[in-house]
């Protein structure tokens, strides 16, 4: 491609992004393609020669596109949102465009740099001390599995007596609400996942600090060795908070690493009325949080923050020849505050949210969501055959269709699953669902940058039209 038709293909894609984001709501929000549609549709080899943009551009259109789920429409209340915004895009596109790769202060030192102060800038917008330092990391998954293996190393370094095959008996404690992610990092530390003790959850899903003392009390009677706890902030069934300032007591009692993951609502602790939940993780070891979800930056940026930056680095720091360089000793190489070497320049577009938006712009974002989420519960509790299953958490309202006269769970779970699917195969919402004890749960989370009271208020009634389909 010629830098000619770099500007000419570049508007035409501009142009085709913002129509697509001002109207995602008139696609199908979830693609109704079937399994290896799309693959079949695409040649097996990749083209000996050229191909014009354009023809690669429309199959796009014509084989891509309808093999999408809209992430961004306002008709999306699954899962936890991904919002975007075009601040962010920009950010996006000019990072790829000026292709740098950020591993060290030299590869790029304003990536460094600016990596440094868009971190100062998110753990100010989220009430944290300055005890804390932070760096992007790609998923909230990846920073939980580097906050593991930095809690393993520095037990490791700490007790010289100590050996590797102590790793096996090291307990990691969670409440059986945790995200998966959790898991996976104590099965892929080499601590293994039997070494993980699932907390019991109280009846808003939330941890049970006296269980978890009791547990590490018997692991302690049982010669094996507490490691680590991670609380939610916001578990992904339910935004459930763990109570975070007894788990800060209780790590601090038993010399527990204590990790926040708090990947989804850790964005709403830029609203004043959270700043006591920004209190209670002050004292925590490290704490992520996502602005991919729910920031307007796009996905993928993943904000750790860690109190011991140097416990970090111990855990990752190699430094062969080749990547040595004049101002190692006093600067920031971010190779070495996680697991990959080559990282993206992902502070640009963080920059540009921060300043497009404004504080002010992000927390009336964010309020407006919550609002919306508010509007959903207020219509579950006024409808006699709908049941809040948690409490309102956030933009996160779990309910469940529950029609006069049926108290058979196993019986409800099968009509809210199939209400579920058949609103999903509508393509015109979709919700995804979980279980709350064993209660088939559907969730709806308003947080997709374009969403509004009509989209909602629309929503709530194709949920409560196809669930009345179901009344017996
Ligand atoms: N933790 C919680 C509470 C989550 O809800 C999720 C995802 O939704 C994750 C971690 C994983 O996030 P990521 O996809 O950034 O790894």
């Amino acid at each position: 491609m010629t830098s000619d038709e770099f500007r000419k293909h570049g508007k035409e894609l501009i142009d085709f992004i913002a129509d697509y984001l001002e109207n995602t709501e008139n696609y199908p929000v979830k693609s109704d393609v079937r399994p290896g549609e799309i693959f079949e549709r695409i040649p097996q080899s990749a083209p000996i020669e050229s191909e014009d943009f354009k023809d690669v551009f429309n199959d796009f259109k014509d084989i891509i596109l309808p093999g999408l789920t809209h992430w961004q429409s306002p008709n999306f209340y699954a899962y936890f949102s991904s919002n975007n915004s075009y601040e962010s895009i920009l950010g996006e596109l000019l990072s790829s465009g000026i292709g740098v790769n950020t591993f060290s202060w030299e590869t790029s030192p304003s990536a460094t740099e600016l990596e440094e102060a868009m971190m100062i800038w998110l753990r100010k917008l989220i009430h944290l001390p300055d005890t804390f330092t932070g760096v992007i990391q790609d998923t909230a998954s990846t920073s939980t599995l580097c906050s593991i293996l930095t809690a393993r190393e520095k037990k490791l370094r700490d007790n010289p007596e100590l050996q590797q095959k102590d790793i096996s008996r090291m307990r990691v404690y969670c409440s059986n609400q945790a995200h998966s992610s959790i898991e996976r990092a104590v099965h892929i530390s080499g601590i293994g996942a039997n070494n993980l003790v699932k907390i019991d959850v109280d009846e808003n899903y939330s941890m049970k600090a006296d269980s978890l003392e009791k547990a590490i009390e018997n692991d302690i009677a049982n010669n094996l060795l507490p490691l680590c706890v991670v609380s939610a902030l916001g578990t992904t069934g339910s935004l459930a908070i763990d109570p975070i300032d007894k788990i800060c007591r209780t790590a601090s009692e038993y010399n527990l690493w204590h990790h926040i993951d708090a990947a989804y609502s850790g964005n709403a602790l830029i609203l004043d009325e959270y700043r006591y939940l920004s209190e209670m993780s002050s004292r925590c070891d490290t704490f992520v949080f996502n602005p991919h979800k729910w920031l307007f930056i796009n996905f993928d940026f993943s904000a750790y923050f860690v109190r011991d930056k140097q416990a970090l680095i111990s855990t990752f720091e190699i430094l062969p020849e080749y990547l040595k360089t004049l101002h190692d000793s006093h600067v920031n190489n971010y190779r070495d505050w996680g697991i990959q070497l080559g990282r993206r320049f992902r502070a640009l577009k963080a920059w540009f949210v921060l300043r497009g938006f404004g504080i002010r712009g992000l927390q009336e974002k964010l309020s407006c969501h919550i609002e919306l989420a508010q509007i959903i519960h207020d219509r579950v509790i006024e409808s006699p055959d709908f049941e809040l299953l948690a409490p309102l958490s956030f933009n996160l309202v779990c309910f469940r269709y529950k029609p006069k006269g049926v108290d058979n769970d196993e019986l409800l779970n099968k009509i809210n699953d199939d209400i579920v699917n058949q609103i999903n195969s509508s393509g015109k919402i979709f919700l995804t669902k979980t279980k709350l004890a064993g209660k088939t749960t559907i969730r709806m989370v308003t947080g997709t940058s374009r969403v509004n009271e009509q989209f909602v208020t629309d929503a709530w009634d194709i949920i409560a039209r196809t669930a009345r389909t179901y009344s017996l």
